[in-house]
């Protein structure tokens, strides 16, 4: 696919939006390390998202991706992966129902460690520090000592990532995915008061179960109904980690990221002769590519070109990230650049990254009315134009943390200091998440 590729050429390249290492010795050592080690995910998993993604291009599936903004080491616990988990499937079920075709799910989980930051520095307590990049990279504590980059946080997100992905894999085949379990929870949400509005969706996916479980198909009887495929995703951002865990795939003879299913390329590190690019377009894994309003039309046809040379269908998901009311002025010229080019990619909608403003109070939030409004403009938008909305991309937790504002238990300005627990950007919690895939599932009913 990429002759002459090599997974040390992004070397060569500008070095944007990664740490200066004080010991590079230290970190050959740890490079050296976890080149020996098992990789993440297999390559074969890799191409079955592919296979997958190629179907939401098509509108025959449809991707939710979601997770943490920036996963931390202090809170990693089974308590935490579970619950993200746990409202990815309901999410996924009220989807499957409302877009009647099969729903890819892609978590920002086990591995979203690495983050890109508008400064390089940040002022806190007073106190000018370097900026806090992820626990892969540095600390979050806002203290000079934390915030210098350490090359052994590599090992510790790896076998966090490990471990992570280890309970994703037994929650996924061993039960707790069972359909009618997890739409169980789901009828509990739509019991509180003001989720009225979701109880009749609600009881038609029930009673769709009741009659399939009638006509003899269960979970014992189908394997679908009571295992799911899950994937996992992060921004590639530390290519000395993404370039230590590169394998090669034993079947294709291709080189794969070792580090989760799918890689992404941010908004800011998208630059076409970068870096990141050069890494991304090696692999073969299923790549997403984050479109912002800076991304112009001449952009997007090389990076179309570089990342899928041989215009493979599932390979590249864009990611659409404008914000409300921005969402008319920039997708349409992108959705006809990859029309004029006869690319085939998936698009998927993250609401996220366009709308998060500073609350009186001073924390980072994002309403959920921005949040949904950019979701249907993306989804008129394509109606507009003909083309296929793939999927949606959201920051998200199992939580019941207060960082965006409003949903039907309406988190207020005030409510934000309560639980902001997040180590980077506000995210959906679990009520917030749920309603949220409601309001999409209408949508995708219309
Ligand atoms: C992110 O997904 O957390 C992120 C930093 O997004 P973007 O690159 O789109 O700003
Ligand atoms: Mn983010």
């Amino acid at each position: 696919m990429t002759r002459g590729w090599t997974k040390t050429d992004w070397r060569a390249k500008p070095r944007i939006q990664m740490p200066d290492y004080p010991d590079a010795a230290a970190v050959k050592a740890v490079e050296g390390q976890l080149a020996k080690y098992p990789p993440l995910v297999f390559a074969g998993e890799a191409r079955k998202l592919k296979a997958a993604l190629a179907e939401a291009a098509e509108g025959r599936a449809f991707l939710l991706q979601g997770g943490d903004c920036a996963e931390s080491f202090s809170e990693f616990s089974a308590d935490n992966i579970r619950d993200t988990f746990r409202v990815l499937l309901q999410m996924a079920i009220v989807l499957t129902y409302g877009a009647k075709v099969p729903v890819v799910k892609v978590g920002r989980m086990a591995g979203q460690f690495a983050k890109p930051r508008s400064a390089p520095t940040e002022v806190i307590n007073g106190m000018e520090l370097p900026s806090y990049r992820g626990d892969i990279i540095n600390g979050f504590d806002p203290s000079p000592e934390a915030r210098i980059p350490d090359p052994q946080r590599m090992l510790q997100a790896y076998t966090q990532a490990a471990a992570s992905l280890n309970l994703l894999r037994a929650f996924s085949t061993g039960g707790f995915a069972d359909i009618h379990r997890v739409h169980s929870w789901t009828l509990g949400f739509c019991e509180q008061d003001k989720a009225e509005r979701y109880r009749d969706l609600s009881n038609r996916i029930s009673d769709a179960l009741d009659f399939m479980s009638a006509a003899g198909v269960n979970g014992s009887t189908s394997h679908n109904l009571s295992t799911v495929d899950f994937y996992t995703s992060h921004e590639a951002l530390l290519l000395e980690y993404e370039e230590a865990l590169c394998r090669i795939d034993s079947i294709t003879g291709q080189p794969v990221a070792g580090s989760g299913h799918m890689i992404w390329i941010g908004d800011r590190t998208r630059q076409i002769d970068g870096a990141h690019v050069e890494f991304c377009r090696g692999v073969l894994n299923p790549i997403g590519l984050k479109c912002g309003p800076s991304t112009t039309v001449e952009d997007l046809k090389v990076l179309m070109a570089k990342l899928n040379p041989q215009n493979e269908a599932g390979r590249l998901t864009l990611i659409a990230r404008f914000g409300a009311g921005k969402v008319g002025e920039h997708l349409p010229r992108l959705i006809r650049a990859v029309r004029e080019e006869g690319a085939k990619v998936t698009w998927c909608c993250d609401p996220m990254h366009g709308n998060t403003i500073k609350a009186a109070s001073g924390y980072k939030t994002r309403p959920f009315d921005s949040v949904l409004r950019e979701v249907r403009e993306f989804f008129s938008i394509h109606k507009a134009e003909g083309s296929i909305p793939g999927g949606v991309h959201f920051e998200m937790t199992g939580q019941d943390v207060t960082e965006c504002t409003g949903g039907l238990r309406a988190v207020t300005d005030e409510d934000l200091s309560n639980r902001y627990h997040t180590a980077c950007d506000p995210r959906l919690n679990a009520s917030q998440s749920l309603e949220l895939a409601f309001l999409v599932a209408e949508e995708l009913t219309t």
